[in-house]
């Protein structure tokens, strides 16, 4: 993705992004025909149509996650193909004006090499190889491209295995590239139960200072999100849509300042959500809206906002803690700088929302507290300069 205006400056924070889920077509087209391995289809274009869904009528998570199963292994077990996707994420991110982000995967879906289609052969590397090759590659991408980004180990729903080999790799590596630990998966087909697995290797991961985040409240209910909260001690959610479903957890959830990762396209395409217009979380940011802060801008955002909810305004001023995120840049076919601009041109937040979304951001990321601190510092410097101005300008077109 090319970087064009002021997305080249640095001033973007994005909790939510899958690294698998955020290759480059061109990659995985070129690492396919060195390999001998068939896909689909031959080119980035129709590849990026491929994975995106975005043609589906019958739209679900389980839809959504089956292209995965087609590229994933023209990456997997090969360190050179991770490390070159680790340190192409970074330049693409940068290019979206990120200073600082946090990529997710699961090492254990990355370890078995394939050379075509019908011939697996097996793991070419551990878990723990993967994770390794990827944090150098990061590194390395962060040194040449001049952002910082950390690592967020997944736990697979459905495989309790995969929690009790995450949290291991989390504590190895805590603070040596992994920031935290997360579980991704099919929230419908597979529930957490108290006491198990994934309980217990998150409550490890939280006595030992391993910062966590769920997915949950997307395809599932606002239940999972609870359950996420009392059984997992989660401090972020991802997406957490449901939370409209259910007044007394959205008050918890403020009150909590519980930090929600809201991924607009991704919830679309997953069919979690039905719309742009009718997005819970549209509803659930203008409960951040607060006329306090920049008087004139959140002003007029109220005045859209009425207009598109009638006087149905009562979640305003409640406060809620969010941020903007891709989700899956290649099978979103949307980075998070289109996102941003998704929730100005759609939804029609102004830039002190958009503003507001980046700050929560780097203050519920999972950095230790001084790096925390810093990325505010170097965040409020940027704001304060010039950014916003220029955002407004060139970045972001009115609607
Ligand atoms: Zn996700």
């Amino acid at each position: 993705m090319a970087a064009t205006g002021s997305q080249s400056l640095k001033c973007k924070v994005e909790l939510h992004n899958h690294l698998d889920g955020a290759l480059r077509a061109e990659t995985v087209i070129d690492l396919a025909r060195s390999k001998g391995i068939e896909l689909p289809v031959d080119n980035a274009r129709q590849f990026k149509e491929f994975v995106s869904c975005a043609n589906e009528t019958d739209r679900s998570l389980k839809k959504f996650l089956e292209p995965f199963a087609v590229f994933i292994p023209v990456i997997s077990g090969d360190p050179h193909a991770l490390r070159r996707c680790a340190i192409e994420f970074c330049e693409d991110q940068a290019n979206q004006g990120v200073l600082y982000t946090e990529a997710r995967y699961a090492p254990g879906l990355l370890t078995s090499g394939t050379s075509n289609n019908d011939a697996t052969e097996g793991d070419k590397l551990t878990s723990e190889q993967v994770l390794l090759t990827i944090v150098d590659g990061l590194e390395e991408g962060c040194r040449r491209y001049g952002i910082k980004v950390k690592s967020i180990l997944c736990c697979l729903r459905g495989c309790p295995d995969s929690a009790t080999e995450t949290i291991e790799l989390c504590k190895k590596y805590h603070r040596k590239g992994v920031v935290g630990i997360d579980i991704e998966g099919n929230e419908l087909e597979d529930s957490i139960k108290p006491g198990d697995e994934f309980c217990k290797a998150f409550q490890e991961a939280k006595r030992y200072g391993i910062h966590r985040t769920v997915h949950a409240g997307e395809a599932g209910t606002a239940e999972n999100i609870r359950q996420s909260l009392d059984w997992l001690s989660a401090e972020r959610i991802g997406h957490g849509y449901q939370l409209v479903e259910d007044e007394s957890l959205l008050e918890r959830v403020k009150k909590e300042q519980i930090h929600l990762e809201v991924c607009p396209t991704s919830s679309i395409l997953t069919g979690s959500c039905s719309s742009f217009d009718n997005h819970p979380a549209k509803r659930l940011i203008i409960s951040y809206l607060d006329p306090k802060l920049s008087p004139f801008v959140n002003y007029l955002s109220l005045l859209k906002l009425r207009h598109y909810f009638g006087s149905s305004t009562r979640f305003i001023n409640e406060g809620l803690n969010f941020s903007i995120n891709s989700d899956d840049s290649l099978c979103c076919n949307s980075g998070v700088a289109d996102e941003y601009k998704l929730v100005y041109n759609k939804w029609g937040y102004g830039a002190s929302v958009l503003t507001r979304a980046t700050f929560n951001a780097a203050r519920s990321s999972f950095l230790p507290e001084e790096e925390k601190q810093q990325l505010i510092n170097d965040l409020e410097e940027i704001y304060g300069m010039k950014v916003i101005i220029n955002y407004k300008a060139t970045d972001i077109k009115l609607s």
